[in-house]
Parts: C-alpha cells; structure tokens; sequence
C-alpha cells in the first residue's frame, strides 16, 4: 500500500485500513477480520448475489463482496442481528434443495456445510420443500446435480472458454432457474475445465467424472478446521 492511497474505516469497532477501491469484504480480510460469504471467491468477479456478506455500512444494509471502502465508513458485520439474518439465508438455501451431506461426494469440502456448522443450524425454521430436480450425467466430463445448486454464479462468472465465452449459463426462470452448460461448447469442455468447475463450485452439484476428490473424507478443509479459520476467501486455481 502507498501511503496516499490508504483510507481509514471502522469495522465492528476495530480502527482498519483498506486501499482505494477495495471492497469491504477484501478490505476486512486485509484487516484479519473474516466476513464470511458463498457467492465470492477470489479471481471471480464480486455479485452480491448471496446476501450472506451483507453488512451494515453506516446503519445501512449493503453487501461487502460489492461494495467499496470510502473514507470514514462505518461497517458492522459480527453482530447478532446481521449473523441471524446469515443463519436464515442458510437454512433458506437448505431447505430450497435436496443437500444430503452424508451422500454428497463434496462433504468436508462443502462451503454450505461448513457455515452451516460454523452458525449452528440445526433445524431450520423453514418447511423442507425437498424438490424434485434432476442429476444431469450426460456430458463425457462433468455431472451436474441440480439438487445441489445454490445458484451462486461462480461457474457462470469464472469459466470461459479462450475466446472469453461463458461455458454456463441459467436457464428457464423462477423456481425453476437452473444452471446449464452452453450445448455447442458441452462438447468440447476439457478435463481442465471440468476440473476448475468442480473446484470452483462451492457445493456439491458440479463433480467431475471419473475423478472425484483426491482427499477422503474426513481429512478435508473444514474437517479440520472451521470455516473462517483463515480469513482469506476461496481462490480460484488457474
Ligand atoms: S453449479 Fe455450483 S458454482 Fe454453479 S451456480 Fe450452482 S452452486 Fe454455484
């Protein structure tokens, strides 16, 4: 940081600094403050489509992935009203799919898992909808399991072909907006791309085929460690 592009902010009462142009959730993990969210991984392009990063900015709900640090700012993020409303969107996303950690090839790796766990859902105080979706194996690579899409974009927003073209897209609308594969570029998807997929995915609906995960069950990420242990978002590998 050069000195005349540091601005000053406050962040659950703790004095942190932030480059211009930094986003408030970058800025507090700069800060060793972890804000924690689904939709955002570091080299994607921020969305703000989770809602569970939102904080209040001045009293004022806003998204942290999105929105910038400007001079004086005061953020709150650890507070029991905002982790309540995180808990709620949880257990809305839950109970909107079919996620059955015991069967999903992704457990211990699963970023809903992990917050799950880490804001201490147990029942959720939603009905279970228990959707009827399908398991689309139709592509030589990669299995695509609707019943565990939480619609967070990452796939759409961080894989694209050489030419900069979107390998998925959403299709159809409302309840019933599901993520596809670009039918004329299904075909030619690489091992690389399948792979980058399935890592970017923070759930279970995007395996690739014949490979699966290198490490068991039980020695993953967030076996070992909660989630927010580092503060750092996930990265996506290049
Ligand atoms: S397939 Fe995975 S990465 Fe893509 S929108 Fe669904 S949950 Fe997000």
């Amino acid at each position: 940081m050069t000195m005349n592009k540091i601005i000053h902010f406050k962040l659950d009462g703790v004095d942190c600094q932030a480059e211009k142009g930094q986003y408030i959730l970058d800025a507090a993990a700069a800060n060793g403050i972890w804000i924690p969210s689904l939709c955002n991984m570091k080299g994607i392009k921020p969305h703000g489509s989770c809602r569970i990063c939102t904080v209040k900015v001045n009293g004022r709900p806003m998204t942290a992935c999105t929105t910038p640090v400007v001079e004086g700012m005061v953020v709150e993020s650890n507070t029991e009203e905002l982790n309540d409303q995180r808990k709620q969107i949880l257990e809305m996303l839950f109970v909107e799919g079919n996620h059955f950690c015991p069967a999903c090839e992704r457990s211990g790796n699963c970023e809903l898992q992990a917050l799950v766990y880490r804001f201490r859902v147990a029942v959720p105080r939603f009905a279970f909808q228990f959707p009827v979706r399908n398991l689309d194996a139709s592509n030589p690579r990669l299995i695509k399991d609707h019943n565990r899409c939480i619609l967070c974009k990452r796939c759409i927003r961080g894989i694209k072909d050489k030419e900069g073209r979107n390998l998925f897209a959403f299709r159809r609308r409302g309840h019933k907006v599901e993520i596809s594969l670009d039918p004329e570029l299904a075909g030619s998807l690489t091992d690389e791309q399948a792979q980058k997929a399935m890592d970017i995915c923070p759930v279970g609906a995007l395996i690739r085929k014949e490979k699966g995960f290198d490490v068991p069950i039980g020695k993953r990420t967030y076996d070992k460690k909660p989630i927010g242990s580092e503060v750092e978002q996930p990265t996506v590998n290049e």
